[in-house]
């Protein structure tokens, strides 16, 4: 049986695996895909203290996962399908089963696809779902934001500081965003508004260079550098919805010690309630789940 098994190696799993392996806990992470986690669609990464040379996310998560094994931690590369409950907890992935004392749940949250065509294959190339991240590198240039929501606007009007001009596109024919905003939005000059369209697809060859919007059954053309997609995050909750309390958006409910509201199981990083959903944010966490989860298992042993 191990000690802690976490599931995730994003930030927070990884940062959480750092700490508790070398507080000498016997540690597991099982991450379904190359650790480093979502950052790693990111283009650069500048706002992380104490790392002053712009990285990109691929690069900045690289030694993380070597730090972990450094202090013992072990790595899988397995997802995680099922936990249960059982004299601790049994975890299984599609060809194991594992057991622990305690689980760190750090699983993320995956941004909404809007669902146009050069979607994937452009993230991270002028495709964007982060612009307090990305923006600052549209600087002075002209960016296309999709969605009507309260996100969708407010970072239009984030990114409207920033760039040349926001092509602001939804899909309806009004924002769902709250009027106050919506106002703000109606009242900033550099953002045009275009409703009842939706982006069939991005143009361009290494970058984005425009998109196609198919408007009111027309096509359109348009000259965007970078495309921000606002359509809603999932917070990848799902594993545990039937043993935790998640709030109204599948969030897990946590205290401040990362302690879920079924004990020895933590969880942290983006798919926590209230997480501002940044790196630093999330390996903060991660330390505090870990130092949490060992002091719960030396409190069970007793
Ligand atoms: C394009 C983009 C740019 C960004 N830029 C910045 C930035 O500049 N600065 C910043 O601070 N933040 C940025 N962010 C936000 C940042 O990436 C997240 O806040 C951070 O990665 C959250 O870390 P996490 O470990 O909680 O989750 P994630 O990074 O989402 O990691 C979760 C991991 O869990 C794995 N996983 C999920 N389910 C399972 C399962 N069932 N079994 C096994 N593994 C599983 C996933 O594969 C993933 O690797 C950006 C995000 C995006 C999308």
């Amino acid at each position: 049986m191990k000690d802690i098994i976490i599931i995730g190696g994003g930030p927070a799993g990884l940062s959480a695996g750092i700490y508790a392996s070398r507080l000498g806990a016997d540690t597991l992470i099982l991450e379904k895909l190359t650790p480093g986690g979502q950052i790693t669609l990111s283009s650069e990464i500048e706002n992380y203290p104490g790392v002053c040379e712009s990285k990109s996310g691929i690069e900045f998560m690289a030694c993380w996962p070597e730090q972990a094994k450094k202090f013992g931690c072990e790595i899988l590369s397995e997802e995680v399908t099922q936990i249960k409950e059982d004299k601790g907890f049994l975890v299984k992935t599609p060809s194991n089963e594992y057991r622990a004392k305690a689980i760190i749940v750090a699983t993320g949250a995956t941004p909404k696809r809007a669902g146009f065509e050069g979607e994937e294959e452009f993230t991270g190339k002028g495709v964007s779902y982060c612009a307090v991240c990305d923006g600052f590198f549209y600087k002075d240039k002209v960016v296309a934001v999709i969605g009507g929501g309260d996100t969708a606007l407010e970072e239009a009007l984030y990114l409207s500081k920033i760039t040349k001009k926001v092509y602001l596109i939804h899909r309806r024919d009004k924002f769902r965003a709250a009027p106050v905003t919506q106002k703000k939005v109606f009242n900033t000059q550099n953002i045009e508004i275009i409703f009842n369209a939706t982006v069939k697809k991005v143009l361009g060859n290494e970058f984005v260079e425009g998109i196609i919007l198919n408007l009111n059954g027309e096509e359109k053309k348009l000259k965007v550098d970078g495309i921000f997609v606002f359509v809603g995050m999932k917070v990848n909750s799902e594993l545990v919805k039937d043993l935790v309390e998640l709030n109204e958006w599948d969030e897990i409910k946590v205290d401040l010690n990362m302690q879920t509201s079924l004990k020895g199981l933590f969880a942290a990083g983006d798919v926590r309630e209230n997480s501002v959903k940044q790196v630093v944010a999330a390996a903060g966490d991660g330390a505090v789940a870990a130092i949490n989860a060992i002091k719960y298992i030396e409190k069970e042993e007793k």
